[in-house]
């Protein structure tokens, strides 16, 4: 069981979305836009926190940012510096409490926080914690790290920051702000993405960078492994916290989560997907007459098997946008109904064609079956699959929720298994030395999920629910 519900991923899903701004009027409101524009790293929850210099006021509630943050609550957040975050819950319940920001109170002041990732040593530390007296009023890991902040003898929150963020292990993209100070953290592998933007004379800190481009904003830079940033009046000052051994950002932002508009870890998402594209039309050529994606997320690298393969790429399958989550995880009846409200193929492309049809993974193979299905009924002669990354036999504990391990398709099946169970003619993977070749530094990457190979000791990590006690 998934947060009460049966754990029914096809996908990996997304981590979560942070934003901030200092130093520009009425930063609620562009806060907003910019959580707006990074909805789809996490649809649970949305916060923002606000600061007109001596009051920090917050708002957070269940939901899209647009049924969370309506007008009425954005003109009660004044000031020129604000933070915001979707979520995605990746340790924790989704409820109330574990919505983001988090808000609290410390020696110096006021401190919120919203973070993106996921904290491998979180059970631990919250033990050793619990066991010297302190109580916890949510279940995700982030409070943690406001508990770390708050023990630390240091005066600066600069130095607190820097002695809890020495204990914490994972991943962790924070965006964190003080009544007059906004402030962006990244763990020492650089797991999940942030980047510095820079409006006016004001400074935005944001997930990607599609946040940055909705409210005008310039991209400065990516924020490195192991740095921190903190911005106030006097501008933004860098200092490396934490030590960097070997770099592993999640190589899976590329391939799927991010949007392909977007820049992260310094490379743009869609040449890097059209890149994987020809590089599986070269490793793994279909005699074919069309080739379509399996849209939206899979758009640019069936753009690029189209370029390499010299075929032409058509839209065979519409995707309704105006799906929301309720035909995610729903009851197994609706749940099978849930592709063909989701995806409806084109009769008149399909007839009679050889297809190939492009993917970016496959988790379970479920979904994936039911849209060949689909494809066969409107008329396709020929389904050939494609994946845009190899085939996925470990799940994640970074700050992607993915299914269990066993339930991942390709951690029990072989390839010619997996053709069967989808029902494709021919089925190919993108080679693992195919994914590297698509980046500009391949060896910054973590691609564990494909290896089993985890860049940073998981230890006792339980999963999402590991701070939800025995009652789950
Ligand atoms: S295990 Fe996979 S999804 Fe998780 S950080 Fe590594 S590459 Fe990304």
């Amino acid at each position: 069981m998934k947060n009460g519900r049966p754990d029914t991923t096809d996908s990996f899903r997304d981590a979560c979305g942070v934003f901030g701004v200092h130093g520009v009027g009425r930063a609620a409101e562009l806060v907003y836009f910019g959580l707006y524009a990074l909805q789809h790293r996490g649809q649970e929850s949305a916060g923002i926190v606000s600061s007109d210099g001596a009051c920090v006021k917050g708002h957070k509630g269940l939901g899209l940012v647009s049924d969370v943050l309506t007008a009425e609550v954005l003109a009660g957040l004044p000031g020129r510096l604000a933070i915001g975050h979707n979520r995605y819950s990746t340790t924790g319940r989704t409820t109330l409490e574990n919505a983001q920001p988090l808000l609290v109170n410390y020696q110096g002041g006021k401190l919120a926080i919203a973070h993106n990732g996921n904290l491998v040593n979180a059970r631990e530390l919250r033990r050793k914690m619990e066991a010297r007296g302190s109580i916890f009023q949510t279940t995700m890991d982030t409070e943690i790290v406001a508990h770390l902040i708050a023990h630390s003898p240091r005066r600066s929150i600069e130095g607190k920051l820097k002695d809890a963020l020495s204990e914490v292990k994972g991943a962790f993209a924070l965006v964190m702000m003080t009544e007059d100070k906004l402030i962006g953290a990244c763990d020492p592998r650089g797991f999940r993405p942030l980047c510095v933007g820079r409006l006016g004379n004001g400074w935005c800190l944001a997930s990607e960078t599609c946040g940055l481009d909705i409210i005008g904003a310039k991209y400065e830079r990516p924020v490195e492994a192991g740095e921190m940033v903190v911005i106030d009046e006097s501008g933004m000052r860098s200092s490396r916290i934490l030590r960097s051994t070997r770099k592993a950002h999640c190589i899976f932002e590329l391939i799927y989560f991010s949007r392909p508009d977007s820049t992260v870890f310094g490379e743009s998402v869609d040449k890097v997907r059209r890149k994987l594209g020809r590089t599986l039309a070269e490793e793994a050529p279909a005699r074919a007459d069309i080739v379509m994606a399996v849209p939206d997320s899979s758009n640019s690298a069936a753009l690029g098997y189209a370029e390499g393969s010299g075929l032409p790429f058509e839209l065979g399958l519409i995707r309704n946008h105006y799906v929301g989550r309720t035909f995610i995880d729903p009851v197994q009846r609706v749940r099978d109904q849930a592709v063909r409200v989701k995806f409806n193929p084109v009769r008149d492309i399909l007839r009679g064609k050889r297809v190939v049809i492009v993917d970016d993974s496959i988790v379970r193979g479920t979904t994936s079956r039911k849209l060949i299905r689909l494809v066969r009924k409107a008329g396709a002669r020929e389904v050939h699959f494609r994946v845009g990354s190899p085939p996925i036999i470990g799940s994640c504990f970074y700050g992607i929720d993915t299914p269990s391990r066993a339930k991942l398709i390709a951690s029990s099946h072989s390839v010619k298994e997996i053709a069967e169970f989808l029902g494709v003619d021919t089925l190919a993977y993108l080679s693992l030395e195919g994914l590297k070749s698509c980046v500009g530094r391949p060896g910054d990457y973590c691609y564990a999920c494909f290896g089993e190979c985890y860049p940073e000791p998981v230890g006792e990590n339980g999963g999402k629910m590991a701070l939800e006690g025995s009652c789950t």
